[in-house]
């Protein structure tokens, strides 16, 4: 089951439909100097083959803005421009032949959108209008005001000085770090506009801590049906962030990307080491490209008769455990009995077996 979408307009960015019914696309952002085109090239690639479906780069002087069109010339996936304070940087980023422009309301003058946004229309180039709390004023000077209702002001403000420049090749964002305020947000724009909704939690952290809030604020929203594009913001590697989109996303029925492992989380009554055998799948199996899966592959293991042969039973491969033996199963049939020692090498062989 899964979660009726919010109806939002589609947006093309570089060949990727955002919006509509189209999947909810992930994406990151590259974490090099944009002007090492070398090293910038190398991690999107990286990220490409572990299926990131959007980057972004920030732009953060005209080196940057230069090197836009060589980094496009050599990856596969649409390519968006972080822009802040820098109008020029902007221009330049279109003429480089970029997917999509990325501003922020807070810290950008509006008589410089302008003349972005005319180049942007020729070039059919979509931009994102991404409010940042961060960079909010209004914030800053009203400590007290709620922070949602702010935001979204600030987002209506820059949707109608767009829509009356005759621009609604919009995508739009509104991230706080503060995660209910980010979800207010979210919920306040899905329902007042209908352009579609990049969601993230902005500088959400390092990795457990961020990788909780990111999946409490993207999912809560995700589970309304709002969102079409996710990129999970984490103090770690890009490759991190793209693993804890597609589980999001997974947890919601929304992409299928890992297998499922279903594990139940031991008792006294477990008479098999259920921890250690569903981590070692995990890490050796479960959580590897995409491309080495027949999807959906659903495994359970389980410490005892109370739900093991049931759940065991239910999935496509699936082991029950018993007194430091277990059964396993294929497809709901019982393929043999085997000890405890054997467990993940009896799996792995009917799973290969399965996937030749
Ligand atoms: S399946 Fe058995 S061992 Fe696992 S948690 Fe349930 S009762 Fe405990």
């Amino acid at each position: 089951m899964k979660a009726q979408r919010n109806k939002t307009r589609v947006v093309n960015i570089g060949g990727v439909k955002i919006g509509g019914n189209n999947p909810v696309a992930v994406q990151s952002m590259a974490k090099t100097i944009t002007a090492d085109v070398r090293s910038t090239v190398a991690q999107i690639k990286r990220l490409e083959k572990i299926n990131c479906e959007i980057i972004r780069v920030g732009v953060p002087d005209m080196a940057a803005a230069l090197c836009l069109g060589k980094i496009k010339k050599q990856i596969n996936i649409p390519l968006v421009a972080d822009i802040h304070f820098q109008w020029q940087l902007a221009i330049e980023a279109i003429n480089q032949g970029v997917d999509k422009i990325r501003i922020n309301p807070g810290n950008m003058a509006k008589d410089k959108l302008a003349i972005i946004l005319e180049r942007a229309k020729a070039r059919k180039i979509a931009i994102r209008i991404g409010v940042n709390s961060g960079s909010l004023k209004s914030l800053h000077e009203n400590k007290k005001a709620d922070k949602a209702s702010l935001m979204v002001n600030a987002l209506a403000d820059y949707i109608r000085f767009f829509e009356n420049a005759g621009f609604r090749n919009i995508v739009i964002s509104l991230k706080a770090t503060d995660v209910p305020a980010t979800i207010k947000a979210y919920r306040i724009a899905a329902q007042k506009f209908d352009y579609p909704l990049h969601l993230g939690i902005t500088e959400a952290g390092v990795a457990e801590a961020g990788i909780i809030k990111s999946s409490v604020g993207i999912g809560t929203l995700l589970a309304e049906g709002i969102g079409d594009t996710i990129r999970v913001s984490l103090t770690s590697e890009p490759e991190e962030e793209i693993k804890t989109a597609y589980a999001i996303l997974q947890s919601l029925n929304l992409r299928n990307y890992y297998p499922e492992i279903i594990s139940c989380p031991t008792c006294s009554r477990a008479q098999v080491d259920v921890i250690t055998l569903a981590n070692r799948i995990y890490k050796e199996m479960v959580s590897q490209p995409q491309a080495t899966w027949k999807l959906p592959l659903k495994i359970a293991i389980m410490g005892c008769v109370v739900n093991g042969p049931g759940e065991a039973r239910e999935a496509d491969f699936g082991l029950a455990g018993g007194r430091k033996e277990g059964l396993l199963f294929r497809r709901g049939k019982i393929v043999s009995k085997i000890k405890e020692k054997d467990f993940y090498q009896a799996l792995q062989k009917e799973i290969a077996k399965w996937h030749r």
